[in-house]
């Protein structure tokens, strides 16, 4: 990936333009971590970007921004630029292309986000990123009250930052954010939503939601209960065990879920018959809530004499003939009826038992 990077810096610099690999990318090659992303920076404009990459040059003009695809990855190219006017706390209204990479690396939002790297694979460090890198610390580009007045999505990427990369904040960053943390509720639960999703499924989730709490972003952000939470392996769990779908935006499989999840919150999760019901996902993530271990849960599944009304053995024709029957409402009582002796060891699972069962139930002449 970086070195299909490298090759189209090389391009814009054949081109007469200058181009720099810059933010997560960089910061995260000095890390040893992989990035899934790269962000190019460069002071062609969009209208030069397409000309110079043609088909593979996808426009996503209104952000000034063109995604160039290359062996399957995509890169993100935008121009310089500095953001000069902002409205409702989020979106720039006004955006000056400009011919400075520093300007361009100023309005970014944490020091460790403004290294850059360029054609040659050399890192640029303008504003000090690698010492707090070195440092492991989150500091802002300027100071921190305006980054965060101006797009109060950065408190919630510098919680993220410090979580995923276990990083601390600056002193002046926690200050900044405890000054600012009311504005976050202009921000839209979408993008609420995409951060909190990334400081959730982090494998350093438990810092994140320290932060959250002990800065008191918890009752901005309408998570007030997060003290719920008691086990951080699956995100949906998460979302279930806070209850915000009526703000929060969810798709309506992950509303079912977080539903179904709580409904067996209650009951026993190694019980057949909820087993057999709600499946062994929804009941691993609402055990584990309550401090199951996830592996009862999938022994008592695998021990489940069926995991569904197919793995009986008979079908229903079978039924049917047996009884002299023809299909009917009755079917559906008789098939609860059997799951729920089978489950429970009260039928074993065998053509003869079953059929000599239904007879002496269902038989009506
Ligand atoms: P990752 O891709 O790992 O989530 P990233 O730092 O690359 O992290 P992106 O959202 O891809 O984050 O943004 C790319 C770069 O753009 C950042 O590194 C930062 O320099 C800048 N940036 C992104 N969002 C903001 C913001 N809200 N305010 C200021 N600068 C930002
Ligand atoms: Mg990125």
């Amino acid at each position: 990936m970086l070195q299909t990077a490298l090759k189209l810096l090389t391009k814009i610099e054949e081109n007469g333009f200058h181009g720099y690999i810059v933010g997560g990318f960089v910061r995260d090659h000095l890390l040893g971590i992989t990035s899934n992303d790269v962000d190019i920076t460069t002071n062609a404009t969009p209208m030069d970007i397409k000309a110079i990459f043609q088909d593979a040059a996808l426009p996503q003009e209104d952000y000034g921004s063109i995604t160039v695809r290359a062996k399957s990855v995509r890169f993100e190219i935008t121009t310089f630029r500095r953001e000069l006017t902002y409205y409702n706390n989020r979106k720039p209204i006004e955006i000056e292309y400009i011919d400075d990479l520093l300007e361009d690396l100023k309005r970014r939002d944490f020091t460790i986000n403004t290294l850059c790297m360029n054609a040659e694979g050399k890192v640029l460090d303008l504003l000090n990123g690698k010492v707090d890198i070195e440092k492991k610390v989150i500091r802002t580009v300027g100071n921190s009250y305006d980054k965060f007045s101006e797009d109060t999505l950065r408190i919630l990427r510098a919680i993220r930052f410090a979580t995923s990369l276990d990083f601390t904040l600056s002193g002046e960053v926690e200050d900044a954010i405890k000054k600012t943390k009311h504005l976050l509720k202009h921000l839209s639960y979408e993008r609420k939503r995409q951060e909190l999703d990334k400081i959730f499924t982090s494998k350093n989730v438990k810092k994140g939601i320290h932060l959250l709490k002990a800065l008191g972003l918890d009752q901005e952000l309408e998570l007030t209960r997060l003290d719920h939470v008691h086990n951080y392996d699956d995100v949906v769990g998460i979302w279930a065990m806070l209850e915000v779908e009526e703000h929060y935006p969810f798709t309506t499989n992950e509303k079912e879920l977080m539903k179904k999840i709580r409904t067996v919150l209650p009951l026993n999760n190694l019980d057949p018959e909820v087993l057999y019901h709600y499946g062994l996902y929804v009941n691993s993530v609402a055990a584990s809530q309550k401090g199951i271990d996830k592996k009862e849960v999938t022994r008592a599944y695998n021990d489940l004499a069926i995991h569904a009304r197919s793995d009986l053995a008979v079908t229903s024709e079978e039924i049917l003939s047996h009884l002299n029957r023809k299909p009917g409402p009755f079917l559906k009582n008789l098939y609860e009826d059997l799951v729920h002796l089978v489950l429970t060891g009260n039928l074993q699972n065998e053509k003869e038992a079953i059929l000599s069962y239904c007879k002496e139930n269902y038989q009506t002449a």
